[in-house]
């Protein structure tokens, strides 16, 4: 196999050094099975560490070192799945502090399973992740500037493998709370797009924005970052996790912060209305047959009047989100009975419940959705920034959408 080298059984935490080129994931939300290095051709082959996960996905985070002022193709496994974002990788020159894309222009790379990159004469170490990474201390970063003004850090409960603490964020409310506005991420633990919109919503609702002074007048607000909180940090795929992952126990009560959300919606909303949204990343790039996978979207339901809700809200949303860098149009959106729901219903038939739809069984719900923010096209380049601002806008939205209940 001449300088062709496979490792075997490689898993994240290894170091894996061939000749000058070494590759590292043995940090929060790291991932990476490393096939194999070529260091005369320049070739590595790499996967995604799949963990507990059941058939095929696309986390993977590492940083390599040693190919200063090389070209290197980078390839993963070519089975016809998908491993690449729309936009390439994220690419990082400082450590993970910042971000971009391979295609920042939003030109669409191909194909789904490699990519080439030239290191600059003194670039010593890069790191390339399949999306932006956002993991605890991204968090605790953000948190910072909010911490004893107005929110609470608690603590949801412990993690499941009971060694790591599953943050809850509440924005108690100024007055009499009416509502109870719940915003989650992360039950599937790779899907990081989805957290710099929460920001967003945390930001608009501090910021002395008018909806987001109504809600300080009428809303409880709290916030799940990492509902997977273990899987985040040791960069697991989380999705599709034997025998199912955190999006299908609704019923089956599996998981520490599944058991301790339900029990917190229900026992907190004791003469409120809820607002219920959680906060997912879709399949890594668009298909022909989903194109939705690069916008922003969410879910209709079958209840006429929580549907009804949700069209509200979607209205809202258009409007507020309206020349945002990323676009929000409602087009994508997916009904009741339609493509990939129609999945989903089964599943939940079946037995797999997700948090959406458990919220809906309760006698007072006022609107419970998933929204999904596509990893790199997401109705636009994501960055941090941009999704932020559509999380500020979503909050406007659902607020409108409830303070609408209220008119006579
Ligand atoms: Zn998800």
């Amino acid at each position: 196999m001449n300088n062709f080298h496979v490792i075997l059984a490689a898993t994240a935490a290894v170091f894996a050094a061939f000749g000058e080129i070494t590759i590292r994931s043995d940090y929060p939300g790291g991932n990476v099975k490393v096939c194999g290095i070529d260091e005369t051709n320049g070739v590595v082959r790499i996967a995604p560490d799949l963990r507990d996960t059941q058939g095929r996905w696309f986390h993977w985070d590492f940083t390599l070192r040693g190919a200063a002022g090389r070209k290197i193709h980078f390839s993963l496994p070519d089975d016809k799945w998908q491993y690449i974002s729309s936009l390439g990788p994220a690419i990082s020159k400082d450590g993970g502090r910042t971000w971009s894309w391979l295609r920042p222009d939003g030109t669409r790379h191909e194909p789904a399973n490699a990519f080439d990159y030239t290191f600059g004469p003194d670039e010593r170490e890069t790191r390339f992740a399949v999306s932006i990474p956002y993991a605890q201390k991204d968090w605790d970063a953000f948190i910072a500037k909010w911490r004893g003004k107005d929110v609470v850090c608690d603590v949801l409960c412990k993690s499941q493998s009971g060694t790591r603490d599953t943050e809850l964020l509440r924005i108690p409310c100024r007055k009499a709370a009416k509502w109870l506005f719940a915003f989650t991420a992360r039950h599937h633990a790779c899907e990081t797009s989805a957290n710099a919109p929460m920001e967003g919503v945390v930001e608009a609702i501090l910021s002395g924005t008018p909806e987001g002074e109504w809600l300080r007048d009428n809303a409880d607000c709290v916030f799940v970052p990492f509902m997977d909180k273990d899987g985040v940090e040791n960069g697991d795929q989380g999705k599709n996790r034997r025998p199912y992952d955190h999006n299908r126990d609704y019923l089956k009560g599996r998981y520490t912060s599944v058991r301790a959300l339900k029990e917190l919606l229900v026992k907190e909303s004791e003469g409120k209305q809820i607002v219920f949204i959680d906060m997912h990343s879709p399949h890594v790039r668009s298909l022909p047959s989903c194109p939705e996978q690069d916008q922003v979207f969410t879910f209709g339901c079958r209840d006429e009047r929580l549907n009804a809700h949700w069209n509200e809200f979607r209205k809202n949303w258009k409007e507020t989100q309206k020349g945002g860098a990323l676009v929000y149009d409602g087009k994508y959106d997916i009904f009741a009975g339609k493509g990939y729901a129609v999945t989903m219903e089964k599943q939940w038939a079946a037995g797999f419940m997700s948090s959406d739809p458990w919220v809906r069984t309760l006698p007072n719900c006022y609107l419970a959705t998933c929204c999904e923010f596509g990893y790199s096209l997401c109705g636009g380049v994501y960055s941090f920034p941009a999704a932020r601002e559509l999380g500020r806008n979503m909050l406007k939205a659902l607020v409108r959408t409830a303070q609408a209940s209220e008119k006579p």
